[in-house]
């Protein structure tokens, strides 16, 4: 049994659905808590434990599930504990940035089991699926896992994403703007995309230093400002899934030209691109620095990183660079903290590696512009998981969908054997109706609706 997680139920008896229905929650407690024993799954599921067992021993016939040694006693004998198996599923996750993608694939523990690899492609690359479908070939073929083990296909992008429809709306070729289904025609797998901050900040909720905070803000500190948010313990998207446009919320009346095409942008006053600008100006300037003279000659090859490094070695120049983008960050940061009253902000990317040199300015600009009783409750942090965050947060939410239990009845207006995920099971409050599955897509992922028989 693979979970046949978005392509309707397969036809089946009722007390043959009902089975299959205990065993998908089976495999997402399991995904969600490491271990269980057969008593706290009967407990979980309200099944006697008999039958928690039954059931366990099926998915062990299936080796979806694996026997974990013994647990801890409540007074009488420690029970067994079970856990899913590592080699069961895996799902190729894709994180793009505005300029290159990283890909990797994760076993149903979250563990990267590939390499990660980097691809040269961008959203408004006309080869964009192509290339992400021979690097996951490679990809595959390198770690030597067979291709049916593959449940899925996550790609996180920048842009307007509509996690629903599977839409891209920034991508300029509107042909190419249905980047799910695009993909999905390519991979012939289940193909989940959504919005990169997104995605990243469901990697921080989910393994990160947002973990077990009600209200968290995610910023990815890069060519833009994606913000992801976590608001009551789910993930935000606002009613088409656009919530977080960070970047393009007006600081400035007559300020720099900004991609989006409009005036004085945040994203142009804090962004990476603010600080080369910054940096750049001043090299012309002639400033004292070690920066002009590195760069006087070819201010073009500056990068981020190099002006952090010169700041980490005492660099003047550099040091006020950094912290007049974390002025005006902070600035940025202070209406969210005013609307939102959030516990945590975590600042991830490039920018974020600054730390001291634009934390202390953003809580300068913080202590100005928020109010003391607000401000007191938030804490601002950099994170610490690297770049994996986006990736982590895809392979995630993939197998969220993937174990998800679709069982309401279907509400009007979807097609015939599509249903809605009833809100609790879903880790993210997508407007509307399910990912739904275009038919050509049903086909290529009927594999999962296999050998489900109990
Ligand atoms: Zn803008």
């Amino acid at each position: 049994m693979i979970p046949a997680a978005l392509a309707g139920e397969p036809k089946m008896t009722v007390n043959e659905l009902k089975k299959y229905r205990l065993k998908k929650k089976i495999l997402r407690l399991l995904y969600e808590e490491g271990s269980c024993s057969g008593p706290e799954l009967g407990k979980q599921l309200g099944i006697s434990l008999p039958t928690a067992l039954i059931l366990v021993n099926d998915l062990i016939g299936e080796k979806l599930v694996v026997p974990r040694g013994a647990g801890v006693s409540t007074g009488g004998r420690k029970p067994s504990m079970y856990g899913l198996s590592g080699d069961s599923l895996y799902v190729i996750a894709c994180d793009m940035g505005r300029y290159s993608a990283k890909m990797a694939l994760f076993n149903v523990h979250n563990q990267r089991v590939s390499a990660l690899r980097s691809v040269d492609t961008h959203i408004d690359d006309p080869e964009l699926v192509e290339k992400l479908y021979r690097a996951a070939e490679a990809l595959v073929a390198e770690t030597g896992i067979p291709a049916e083990k593959i449940a899925g296909v996550g790609v996180d992008m920048p842009g307007l994403v509509d996690a629903h429809q599977g839409i891209n709306f920034t991508i300029k070729d509107q042909a190419r703007q249905p980047v799910r289904d695009l993909l999905g025609r390519r991979f012939q797998k289940l193909v989940y995309v959504d919005n990169d901050a997104r995605m990243q900040a469901f990697g921080e909720y989910t393994f990160g230093k947002a973990r077990g905070c009600r209200n968290a803000l995610i910023v990815n500190w890069s060519w833009g400002l994606g913000l992801g948010m976590i608001l009551n313990g789910r993930l935000y998207g606002g009613t088409t899934g656009f919530a977080g446009e960070l970047s393009h919320i007006r600081m400035a009346d007559d300020g720099e030209l900004c991609i989006c095409g409009k005036r004085g942008c945040l994203e142009t006053l804090a962004s990476s691109n603010a600080i080369l600008r910054l940096a750049r100006k001043g090299i012309a300037e002639g400033r004292i620095s070690q920066l002009t003279r590195q760069f006087a000659g070819r201010p073009g090859e500056l990068t981020v990183e190099q002006v952090i490094a010169a700041a980490r070695l005492g660099d003047e120049f550099s040091i006020s660079v950094l912290s007049e983008t974390g002025l005006a960050f902070g600035k940025g940061l202070s209406y969210l903290i005013q609307l939102l009253n959030p516990e945590v902000i975590v600042l991830g990317g490039p920018v974020s590696k600054a730390n001291q040199f634009v934390l202390t300015p953003i809580q300068q600009a913080l202590n100005r512009y928020c109010l003391e009783h607000i401000l007191g409750n938030t804490t601002v942090v950099t994170s610490d998981m690297d770049e994996d965050s986006g990736l982590l947060g895809t392979a995630s939410m993939l197998y969220q969908f993937l174990f998800c239990d679709f069982q309401t009845a279907a509400p009007q207006g979807l097609p015939e054997g599509m249903s809605l995920p009833p809100p609790s099971e879903t880790p993210y409050n997508l407007p509307g109706a399910p990912l739904a599955v275009p038919e050509e897509h049903k086909e290529a992922i009927s594999y999962m609706n296999t050998d489900i028989q109990l």
